[in-house]
C-alpha cells in the first residue's frame, strides 16, 4: 500500500528519490486513529483530532522537496500535528525541531514519536515566534496557513536557507519559498495553490 502511495506521488511530479524512499519508509497508518487504517495510504489529508489534520502525502512531499533538505540540516517545523512530516524530515537525516500549540496534540504526538527511531525535538508553544534559542536554521517549514510570513521566522533562517510557507487569508493559500541571500535580501518564489488549517496566534487553552 505504501509503495502504491509512493508511485501515486511520483506520478504527480515528485521526483526526488531520497524523499520518495523516506515516504516509503514511514508507516503513515500509525499516525491515524486505529479505526481509520484503510485511509492511511490514500493521497488525502485526514482528521487527527483537536480539529486538526495530517497533511495530504503529496503536500508533505511537495513542501519537503521545496526545502531541499540535506543530511544534518537543522530544520524547524511549525505545526507538529501528527508528527508525520517531522518523521519524513528525520528520515532524510535532518535534525528536526518542531513546535505545536495544541497541548493535547503535542502530548499525544510526543508519546507516539517514542516508537520511532528518530531524535525529534518537540516543543509546545507558539510557532509564530520560532525557536530563537536554537536558531539559525538551515530550513523552516510552516505546515499551517499563515496570513503573512512571521518576521521572527525570517530572522531565524540561515543565509542560503529556505523557508517554505502557505500564505493566504482565505480558504486557499499560495505556497511560497523564501530564500535568504548572501546580502541578507530575500528571494521569493511561488508554487501553486494549497489548502491548510490556519496558523493561529498565541497558545490555545486546549
Ligand atoms: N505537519 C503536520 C500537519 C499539521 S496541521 C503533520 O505532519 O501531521 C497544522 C498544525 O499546526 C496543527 O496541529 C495546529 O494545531 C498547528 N498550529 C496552528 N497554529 C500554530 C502555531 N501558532 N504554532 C504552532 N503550531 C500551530
Amino acid at each position: 500500500m505504501r509503495k502504491k502511495l509512493v508511485d501515486e506521488i511520483r506520478k504527480k511530479g515528485i521526483l526526488d528519490e531520497n524523499l520518495l524512499s523516506a515516504i516509503n519508509a514511514i508507516p503513515r497508518h500509525l499516525f491515524l486513529d486505529s479505526g481509520f487504517l484503510e485511509y492511511a495510504y490514500e493521497d488525502k489529508p485526514f482528521p487527527i483530532g483537536s480539529g486538526q489534520t495530517i497533511s495530504q502525502p503529496y503536500t508533505v512531499a511537495f513542501q519537503t522537496q521545496l526545502l531541499e533538505v540535506k543530511p544534518e540540516d537543522k530544520i524547524l517545523e511549525i505545526g507538529t500535528g501528527s508528527g508525520y512530516q517531522a518523521c519524513v524530515l528525520a528520515e532524510l537525516g535532518a535534525k528536526v525541531f518542531s513546535i505545536e500549540r495544541q497541548k493535547k496534540l503535542f502530548e499525544r504526538t510526543k508519546q507516539l514519536l517514542r516508537l520511532f527511531p528518530y531524535k525529534i525535538n518537540l516543543f509546545y508553544g507558539d510557532g509564530y515566534k520560532g525557536l530563537p534559542e536554537e536558531a539559525p536554521f538551515d530550513g523552516i517549514l510552516i505546515t499551517a496557513a499563515a496570513p503573512e510570513i512571521p518576521e521572527p521566522l525570517l530572522q531565524q533562517l540561515k543565509i542560503g536557507g529556505h523557508l517554505v510557507i502557505p500564505v493566504g487569508k482565505g480558504d486557499v493559500q499560495t505556497m511560497l519559498r523564501i530564500t535568504k541571500l548572501v546580502n541578507g535580501k530575500l528571494k521569493k518564489e511561488t508554487f501553486g495553490k494549497f489548502r491548510f488549517v490556519p496558523l493561529l496566534k498565541d497558545k490555545a487553552n486546549d
